[in-house]
């Protein structure tokens, strides 16, 4: 029978980064990966030549000695992952109330480009942001700081939320809702997304922002081809089933070919509401199971995946945020007949000096009950009525599309669509949910989940323990590998 040390269940990015450091640090390691593509969100996908991100479009914070570069660079990703800076003096644009308002990297960058649309609220701006560096500085592990815990910000921001702090910082209401335009990337609702997940994630985007080049599968092959010089193994196609256990902890993994692999130690890279579903003990207590499933989850997502004309489309260096109601937190709480409420659309690169644009993609929340009577059909059997879903869906969303870029519509030789199934499908996320665990800062403690579950020797990894996104999943993976190694020792690697 296989064994490992660790066994990591899903090859998303921080199932991969946990293989990472574990690999380069002695332990041998097994990845197992339902799909035959690995890297969760990282994966992409292919059509007329052209290949598309599905859950990674642009990171932060990669100029040299900032944070992603600093664990880039211990990751051995910087050769391998290939970027573009965005536009410096407007990297994210709102489009709120038939205007667009910029975001500028820099610090002093964004206060006066904000500042020239908004002249009386230079001070708020400047006080915003004094306090989302401060927020991201306050954390050691944001910071690479040695720590004498895995603390990763202090419980105030936890406790407050996003929407409150920018109605302190202004009375202006236009400015509020620019400071808010963004949140479909936290998926944020209103009085419960905490203030640190709005400001780490602003805070990370606004040192630097950047696109990624050619696909994000590069992060996911990069770490891989990693893990297995340093020994480790990967395994595509092996879907775990169950995670056998005997009184005191967990010894095994069932895949679904019937096969067992032993392992000493197991990380869960997929959600905790589908591992503790493979767990059959009673060293999970009702309670647990209880709490754990009752968690809500962020809200999934729509997206249009265009093909352009060649020479057609003037490749945008920027995203845009467009927002069609009266308040940006709005989006979420759409009906149908109104829907979409607001939507990212996003130029892919292909190379770094493109004019042109020959791809991109159009994101817009949607609610798994659009979509939830489909769920018990495979993905590819669907009926027909699907179809006509998407394709309504679809038609819909470029509609909103062709309102804000007269014209568009005529400059797209193909697309095709993806709905919450999809993301459920591909990922295994509880209901195609784009962040996973919803944190809400009114119950901050039920709402954040460990990296250590019931089972001393089952540690879980992933989005939904710490936070989403390339920053947010990395630093919960250094959480998790802390376990083995000790945080301080991994800071020390890094900061080497
Ligand atoms: C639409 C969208 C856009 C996004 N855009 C950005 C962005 O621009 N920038 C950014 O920083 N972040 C972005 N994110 C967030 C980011 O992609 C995720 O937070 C991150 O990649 C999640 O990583 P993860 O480790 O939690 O694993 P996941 O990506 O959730 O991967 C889990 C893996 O486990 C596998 N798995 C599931 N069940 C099993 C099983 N039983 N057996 C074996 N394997 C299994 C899945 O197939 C998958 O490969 C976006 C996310 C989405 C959905």
């Amino acid at each position: 029978m296989r064994q490992y040390d660790v066994i990591i269940i899903g090859s998303g990015l921080g199932g991969l980064v946990c293989g990472y450091i574990l690999s380069k640090n002695g332990y041998r390691i097994g990845i197992f990966e339902k799909n035959d593509q690995i890297g969760g969100c990282l994966q992409t996908f292919r059509r007329r030549g052209h290949s598309f991100d599905t859950g990674m479009h642009y990171i932060g914070s990669m100029e040299e000695g900032q944070i992603l570069h600093r664990f880039f660079r211990y990751l051995n990703l910087l050769d391998d992952v290939k970027l573009m800076k965005l536009n410096e003096d407007g990297f994210d644009r709102i489009s709120f109330n038939g205007k667009v308002f910029n975001y500028a990297m820099g610090y002093e960058n964004f206060i006066e480009t904000l500042s020239s649309s908004f002249p009386g609220e230079r001070d708020n701006i400047s006080e915003y942001i004094n306090k989302i560096k401060d927020i991201a500085e306050a954390s050691p592990l944001y910071n690479l700081r040695e720590i004498n815990a895995p603390t990763f910000i202090e419980t105030y921001y936890i406790k407050s939320s996003a929407s409150s702090f920018i109605e302190s910082i202004t009375s202006n209401d236009v400015l509020r809702n620019v400071l808010a335009g963004t949140n479909s990337l936290y998926a944020g609702v209103p009085n419960k997304t905490p203030l640190y997940i709005h400001a780490l994630i602003n805070n990370f985007y606004i040192q630097s922002a950047w696109r990624i080049v050619g696909g994000s599968d590069s992060i996911a092959n990069s770490l891989a081809a990693s893990i297995k010089k340093n020994g480790g193994d990967i395994f595509p196609e092996s879907e775990v089933v169950k995670i056998n256990t005997d009184t005191t902890a967990a010894t095994a993994i069932e895949l679904s070919n019937g096969e067992t692999v032993r392992g000493k130690f197991f990380i869960s890279n997929i959600h905790p509401q589908a591992t503790i579903e493979k767990l059959h003990t009673s060293m999970i207590r009702r309670a647990y199971r209880e709490r754990i499933n009752s968690l809500e989850n962020t809200i999934s997502t729509f997206t249009l995946y265009l093909v352009f004309k060649p020479g057609t489309v003037e490749y945008l260096n920027y995203n845009y945020h467009h927002h069609s109601t009266d308040s940006v937190w709005d989006g979420q709480g759409y009906s149908e007949s109104d829907w979409p409420r607001s939507f990212l659309y996003m130029h892919q690169a292909d190379n770094a000096e493109m004019s042109y644009a020959s791809t991109a993609q159009v994101i817009a929340y949607m609610n798994y009950d659009d979509v939830a009577r489909w769920e018990k059909s495979a993905s590819g059997k669907r009926d027909a009525g699907y179809d006509e879903f998407k394709k309504r869906k679809g038609e819909k969303l470029l509609n909103e599309l062709e309102k804000v870029f007269p014209g568009i519509g005529q400059n797209i030789e193909a697309y095709y669509t993806s709905t919450p199934l999809t993301y459920k499908d591909y990922t295994s996320t509880k209901e195609g949910s784009t962040y996973g665990i919803l944190r809400d800062c009114n119950f901050p403690t039920q709402t954040l989940v460990s990296q250590r579950t019931k089972i001393p020797n089952l540690y879980l990894t992933g989005q939904n323990i710490n936070s989403h996104g390339i920053l947010g999943v990395t630093i919960g993976a250094i959480i998790t590998c802390a376990e083995f190694l000790g945080i301080n020792k991994i800071i020390k690697e890094i900061n080497e």
